[in-house]
């Protein structure tokens, strides 16, 4: 899930599950569709 957070005057758009910050909503939100914090349920 993708959080809203401000830090230094700006607003960030944090992981959720792994604590990477983005400056763009859409930048985190397509971060976040790849990462699911748990084992891909997908077989490679
Ligand atoms: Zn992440």
């Amino acid at each position: 899930m993708v959080v809203q957070t401000e830090r230094d005057d700006a607003t960030w758009f944090e992981c959720e599950t792994c604590g990477l910050l983005f400056d763009e909503k859409e930048d985190a939100a397509e971060h976040e569709k790849r990462c699911d914090g748990e084992e891909p349920s997908y077989i490679q």
